[in-house]
């Protein structure tokens, strides 16, 4: 198949058949080559493979058949010319940000990021001599103001984890490219299918293919996405050489996950736009955000660049932690779990777990409430989980 014809398929023709990689046996699903390394028929045509003189795969830690149909396929969907996968999302976004800086260089990050993802700009680039500045990133005279002489990077998620806040892509993109720096955006929250940083004029887009993209709660990986000559310069010899390699059997986990993700993201996405309806309505419930609603705080912002409401509802019980627990407790369809985009729902209490190393300080600054609970709406019936969920609040009053 031609890559030009398969540049004009809708991106549900792409997630079933992109990137497909057939052997010789002309099987229908992808192959799982669960292979460490590859042989030669010569040692003339191993040396021209080293060389690069033909093509073909050396070591799985360079690539993979099957690693290679995944990254194939994910950049067919989000319109990249070149993608890396990793072991998991933190892998994806450690290599996004610091592969492509050196020790004196400056960060500016919005402050609302995935626990992890804040450890990184916040603790682990500095003691390599790269400093960070973390702003409310919701207003962009808040990155204007934070930019340094020697400012290359901007890094954001949009919407945040779990406060579910809209940082305006284009405009950070525009500031970026004002200064010769690159915007990396963690597109997680919004799944490739409701958000696409790259047409918005982000530089660089990181998953954690372990929410939506798996799925089914099954395996970790990532993905970063660019164009060919920034991942050439700063990616390339850093994954030969460090390892952050996804495994063949994830890769192909993940490459059946992609079949299913539009109908997933829809409805899951349709279930969430009910239950944050309803949450809003209740009388236990004293803050509730939904990206898909007009009340978002953002709600312009989100018209621009969103082309769904989010699989994610933020909402805050009254009677603070004890209420929130005695609330999670109670359900009996949703799962307690700090994980998200998984099949099944799941809730989380962000200020004892996900968010609880931060300070009550920097919790506060984000919006996190004793009361604040996350919910990543899975694929059970619309109804059974408005039960559940109004049951739970009865028994949290
Ligand atoms: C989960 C997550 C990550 C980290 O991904 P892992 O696959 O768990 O390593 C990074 N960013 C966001 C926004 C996430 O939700």
């Amino acid at each position: 198949m031609s890559s030009e014809k398969q540049r004009n398929w809708k991106p549900q023709t792409t997630l079933v058949h992109g990137g497909s990689l057939r052997s010789g046996f002309g099987e229908t699903s992808e192959s799982i080559f669960l292979t460490q390394g590859y042989v030669y028929e010569s040692a003339e045509s191993a040396e021209a493979r080293f060389k690069g003189e033909t093509p073909g795969f050396i070591y799985s830690r360079y690539a993979n058949p099957t690693v290679d149909m995944f990254e194939k396929r994910m950049c067919a969907l989000e319109g990249a010319e070149d993608a890396r996968a990793t072991a998991s999302g933190m892998a994806a976004v450690t290599a996004a940000i610091l592969c492509g800086l050196k020790a004196g260089d400056h960060i500016v990050a919005a402050r609302a990021l995935f626990g992890s993802c804040r450890w990184v700009v916040e603790t682990l680039a500095p003691k390599y001599g790269i400093e960070a500045t973390l702003v409310d990133g919701t207003l962009i005279e808040n990155w204007e103001k934070a930019v340094q002489p020697n400012t290359k990077l901007f890094f954001l998620e949009s919407p945040t984890n779990p406060t579910l806040e809209v940082v305006d892509i284009a405009a950070v993109a525009t500031l970026a490219n004002s200064i010769g720096a690159r915007l990396v955006v963690d597109n997680v929250f919004a799944t490739p299918m409701q958000q696409k940083p790259l047409e918005l004029g982000a530089h660089v887009v990181v998953y954690s293919a372990t929410k939506h993209i798996d799925g089914q709660g099954r395996c970790l990986g990532g993905v970063i996405l660019s164009d060919k000559k920034w991942i050439d310069e700063n990616l390339h010899d850093y994954f030969r050489h460090t390892g952050p390699s996804l495994s063949p059997f994830n890769a192909w986990t993940l490459l059946k996950g992609l079949e299913t993700l539009p109908l997933r993201v829809r409805q899951q996405t349709e279930t969430a736009g009910k239950i944050a309806d309803f949450l809003a309505e209740q009388p236990e419930v004293s803050r509730l955000i939904y990206p898909g609603r007009a009340d978002h705080p953002q709600a312009d912002i989100v018209k621009r660049q969103m082309s769904g409401g989010s699989t994610l509802i933020c909402f805050d019980v009254k009677g603070g932690k004890k209420a929130a627990f005695a609330f999670e407790n109670a359900l009996r369809i949703v799962l307690i779990s700090n994980n998200l985009g998984d099949a099944k729902s799941l809730i989380t209490h962000p200020a004892t777990t996900t968010h609880k190393n931060l300070t009550d300080e920097a919790r506060a600054e984000l919006g996190i409430d004793d009361g604040t609970l996350r919910l990543s709406v899975g694929l059970e019936d619309a109804d059974d989980l408005l039960n559940d969920i109004g049951d739970a609040l009865k028994a949290a009053r």
